[in-house]
């Protein structure tokens, strides 16, 4: 019998109907390993009310209060990691060791909102005019929706959850329907670390949840992260519903090799940074820019790397690399490498023919040279094992195919020259970039986002610009008179 996964609402599993439902693959046998619920407009709005229901008491928490249950939440997932390295393996199909360094990322934002106290203290202006004092507050925005994609199921959850909750919000998280076991089981460790009933909700489901969410009127904010289309989407529609939006989209990044860079490790980064995950991560390299003369040797030396790389199951630990997600999603990629080969590039090494046991969603790693940006490879975001690599005759011809490229979510240069460097980081129209460091993920104490069609909304994802996300802030003058009156004033209040 195959497994049901059903929503967390209101500090528990949901035993209703299930109503429509999906298949979550195995990835690496190919079979159907559960069957998830999909909500519709019933389920979002109980999930909804549960949330709006825990929200004064949540909100009324002492900040004391509220970091507790996040500290305890720290040292339940981090005791108990290798379980959700397992779920998340299982589902995703990443290698293990790939599953415990997106989980201890997302250790990071966790340790980073226990610091909630230090980050919600407002400003205070004593005397600012005579006997008269001005002060902020922070304050949470109510229900958040938070939307993630299904490459990070467990760290992309983590990027918001920790964070609203510190602020005092109350979430619905609505998990990819691809692998949803992972935020079941972190809404199960946050009821366990002491959250109260209600505080943190899970629906599972595709269009028809998200929507649900888009349009409630209780839901004031939605963190998405997935691809540019329906980021776009979430953007447009969340905020005609009046709700703050930060909508993470797609990328394509771009990897800069000047002359001077030490070549081996230049290759090992675009080997690792490019098939890691077999290419399914927003930070992924998936452009190679080689800048003239080092294209030839560069190439010859990514190949030799990607010709040891180990493809196999993520449970066994000789693997590097595991399947992709779904069938649909290998047969989308693996048509981009037919595209690649009728436009032209030169196919320097060949993943569709790969052989592993079981009926896996298998692409071995593939290796593009000579890619020009009218290309499909180049244009649109592959999001698996697919490297191009695209030859520039100089720093600035390398300059500006990122910086006329749609996407603006990572990029990184490599090179021995600081100047050169230096010049990149200031030049480059991208939100994130990497110094001789192929994939420059922020830590949780800065925040993360790309620029142009890679974040739409004005806000990055956890660290100072989340805490800002997910509160407002109030400004209060305040004057406690001695019994002295001042008499009727209609005049604009000036300050003396
Ligand atoms: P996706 O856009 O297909 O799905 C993301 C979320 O949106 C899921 O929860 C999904 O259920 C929902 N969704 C899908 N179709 C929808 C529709 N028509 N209407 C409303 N909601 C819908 O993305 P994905 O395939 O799960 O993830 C991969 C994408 O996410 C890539 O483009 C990748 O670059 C991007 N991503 C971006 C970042 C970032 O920080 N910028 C991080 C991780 C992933």
């Amino acid at each position: 019998m195959t497994d049901r996964i059903s929503h967390w609402i209101d500090g528990k599993p949901f035993t209703g109907p299930a109503g429509r439902s999906g298949d979550v693959f195995d990835p690496a046998t190919g079979e159907v390993r559960a069957k998830v619920d999909f909500a519709g407009p019933s389920e979002v709005d109980q999930a909804v009310a549960a949330a709006a229901a825990a929200l004064p008491g949540w909100r009324g928490t002492s900040l004391a209060g509220r970091t507790r249950v996040l500290f305890a939440f720290r040292e339940l997932l981090s005791a108990r990691k290798h379980e959700l390295v397992k779920i998340v393996t299982a589902e995703h199909g990443k290698v293990e060791s790939d599953a415990a360094g997106e989980i201890a990322r997302a250790l990071e934002n966790v340790e980073y909102a226990c610091g909630a106290a230090q980050m919600l203290k407002g400003g205070f202006s004593e005397n600012a005019s005579t006997g008269v004092d001005v002060y902020s507050i922070a304050q949470p925005l109510g229900v958040v929706g938070v939307i993630s994609p299904f490459n990070f199921p467990a760290m992309v959850p983590l990027w918001f959850v920790p964070n609203a909750l510190a602020c005092g919000n109350t979430v619905v998280l609505k998990p990819s329907e691809k692998d949803p076991s992972a935020a079941v089981f972190i809404a199960e460790l946050f009821a366990e670390a002491g959250l109260p009933a209600g505080a943190l909700n899970v629906l599972h489901g595709d269009k028809a949840a998200v929507d649900g969410l888009l349009e409630h009127r209780d839901v004031k904010a939605i963190s998405f992260v997935g691809s540019t289309p329906i980021a776009r989407y979430v953007y447009e529609t969340g905020t005609r519903h009046g709700k703050r939006v930060q909508a993470l989209g797609g990328a394509k990044n771009h990897m800069v090799v000047l002359p001077d860079a030490d070549l081996d490790l230049a290759a090992d980064a675009a080997v690792s940074a490019g098939f890691g995950s077999a290419g399914e991560r927003c930070m992924a390299v998936s452009v190679v820019v080689a800048v003239d003369p080092v294209g030839d040797e560069l190439v010859a030396k990514i190949t030799e790397r990607m010709a040891r790389l180990r493809v196999g199951d993520g449970r066994d630990p000789a693997s590097e690399m595991g399947p992709l997600v779904t069938k649909a999603h290998h047969e989308r990629v693996k048509s981009y490498v037919d595209a690649g080969v009728a436009s032209g590039a030169a196919l320097v090494m060949d993943g569709r023919g790969i052989e592993v046991p079981g009926d896996g969603f298998w692409l071995g790693p593939t290796l593009f040279d000579h890619v020009r940006p009218e290309m499909s490879i180049y244009t649109d975001e592959i999001f698996g094992p697919v490297l191009s690599v695209a030859r520039a005759a100089s720093y600035d011809d390398a300059l500006a195919l990122i910086n006329a490229n749609p996407y603006g979510n990572g990029t990184a240069i490599f090179t021995g020259d600081g100047a050169a460097a230096r010049r990149f980081q200031n030049e480059a129209e991208v939100g994130m970039i990497g110094v001789n460091v192929p994939i420059p993920v922020p830590v949780s104490y800065y925040s993360f986002g790309g620029w142009k069609d890679s974040l739409l909304g004005d806000s990055h994802a956890y660290g100072p610009e989340g805490f800002h996300f997910y509160t407002r802030t109030k400004v209060v003058t305040s004057r406690w008179p001695d019994t002295s009156h001042a008499g009727v004033n209609l005049g604009f209040p000036g300050n003396s």
